[in-house]
């Protein structure tokens, strides 16, 4: 009936809103690319897609503190210990499934056959070392001062070389769209992708304090109060003023990916082994995220996977969106918390976690390219390299930072683990842009699935807290 189809609108106009912007972004970006707009134009164009992207990144650093500490303070030690557990064992399983999934996908396809040559010119990267890349992965665990943890970039030897990739995806853009070498220096700067850091900000330092600091003011009786309250207060502000943005997503959606169409490379050379490189990533990613992912929550609690892989869609969008979990972070509270209805407590520890450390799509992704470079070399990876490439994909994929192609760039780690030529990445860089959209969409599905399947096992901590604290308890 007509207020049924009313009701389903009212009710859906923002995935609805959202869903259209992405097709009328990517209709829109192939029209105007006759136009051979330069890199300038391009920006001009892309504008409302960098506001959405700022705003949502405004919001990260308030967010993931405000929501850790809040949700580490709502439990007792016990129960968050718990539920921790049962996230991490989560986080690795997955990430796990996913690298396997990766390696015997593009072990069945051997997208690599023929030479390197077909790639044409190739670009130098510096060598970094396995041990160089975890010793910072630990440093930043521990921000010497939180201040500059919240605004600054620490330049630390892996840092600087994940300059040089950035230049190089950025010459690779220049030489597409004649832009001048101005540009090219400005572009530079504004991304510089820092394991752990997002934007900026250094997460994985914030998420070890804010955990700490929750778990602490969450036991400090009456002393703690104007903490919690104060914290509380500000985690709610803040998801109100993700809920004005969401009006504004859609529109800065459809710039993004509208931009993006419109300044990427030519498709005349994905025939080939590139082409097929892309199919295969696809493929991976598809039987992670539409496979085993809902099996894996369908398993667990018996609930109708897709339904709830609905009520995450804009979220899911968001990714495709900006190509960064991070920015997508506020976006995947409001769709759990609301759409899904799961449990506050849990989101507030899983999400912010999960959006810094849990990466299915990125690992997948690292020990995928990892292979397909060998392959294209003629090398033959016997098991122990195999068995190296998924323990580095792994870490590489907690390294990774919850932004745009930051899993390009830790991908350094996992060539040289196991000797292979890291110039290779820029082969690969072409359609990064692309597969990076796909794997971030993979990440935050994993992140929010991940929180579904937290609040189930946890559902009696999470009760007998309420009945504690009064509150009304869960239907189960
Ligand atoms: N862009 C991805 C994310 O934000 C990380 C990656 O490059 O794999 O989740």
């Amino acid at each position: 009936s007509k207020e049924n189809v009313q009701a389903f609108f009212k009710n859906n106009a923002f995935v609805l809103f959202t869903v259209a912007a992405v097709v009328v972004g990517i209709v829109l970006g192939f029209a105007l690319r006759p136009y051979k707009m330069t890199y300038r134009e391009v920006k001009y164009f892309s504008f409302p897609g960098e506001l959405l992207m700022r705003m949502l990144q405004m919001l990260v650093l308030p967010l993931l503190v405000s929501s850790l500490i809040t949700g580490m303070a709502a439990l007792d030690s016990k129960a968050s210990g718990k539920m921790g557990m049962r996230a991490l064992i989560y986080y690795m399983t997955t990430t796990f499934i996913a690298v396997f999934t990766g390696i015997i996908v593009v072990l069945i396809i051997h997208p690599g056959k023929g030479s390197k040559a077909e790639f044409g010119k190739q670009q130098k990267i510096e060598q970094v070392s396995p041990a160089d890349a975890f010793l910072d992965l630990i440093r930043n665990m521990f921000p010497p001062n939180l201040v500059q943890a919240c605004t600054q970039q620490f330049k630390t030897k892996y840092g600087k070389r994940v300059v040089t990739v950035t230049m190089t995806v950025n010459e690779t853009l220049f030489n597409s769209t004649n832009a001048t070498q101005e540009v090219m220096e400005i572009s530079r700067e504004e991304v510089i992708p820092v394991p752990g850091q997002v934007n900026g900000v250094n997460a994985l330092g914030l998420v070890v304090f804010s955990v700490c600091f929750g778990l602490i003011i969450g036991n400090m009786k009456e002393q703690g109060q104007v903490l919690r309250d104060f914290f509380d207060a500000m985690n709610e502000a803040i998801m109100r003023l993700v809920a004005i943005i969401m009006w504004y997503a859609p529109i800065g959606i459809l710039f993004l990916i509208a931009g993006k169409i419109v300044e990427m490379d030519d498709l005349t050379q994905m025939g080939g082994q590139l082409g097929m490189y892309t199919i295969t990533v696809i493929i991976g990613l598809l039987i992670h995220g539409v496979l085993i992912l809902p099996t894996l929550y369908f398993v667990i609690t018996r609930q109708n996977p897709f339904t709830f892989i609905a009520g995450i869609l804009q979220a899911l969008v968001t990714a495709l969106g900006t190509s960064s979990s991070s920015a997508t972070l506020p976006v995947t509270f409001k769709c759990l918390e609301e759409n899904n209805k799961i449990d506050k407590r849990i989101t507030r520890f899983v999400l912010p976690v999960g959006a810094t450390i849990n990466m299915d799509g990125t690992a997948l992704y690292e020990a995928l390219a990892a292979i397909f470079i060998a392959q294209v070399n003629n090398v033959e990876m016997n098991f122990g390299q195999i068995l190296t490439i998924s323990i580095t994909a792994t870490a590489a994929s907690i390294g990774a930072a919850g932004i745009p192609q930051a899993g390009l760039v830790t991908m350094v780690i996992v060539l040289t683990s196991v000797g292979l030529p890291t110039d290779d990445i820029t082969l690969i860089i072409a359609v990064d842009w692309f597969l990076d959209r796909l794997r971030t969409t993979t990440n935050v599905l994993g992140d929010s699935i991940g929180a579904g399947i937290v609040e189930f096992l946890s559902r009696h901590e999470l009760r007998s807290k309420d009945v504690e604290m009064g509150n009304s308890v869960l239907e189960e």
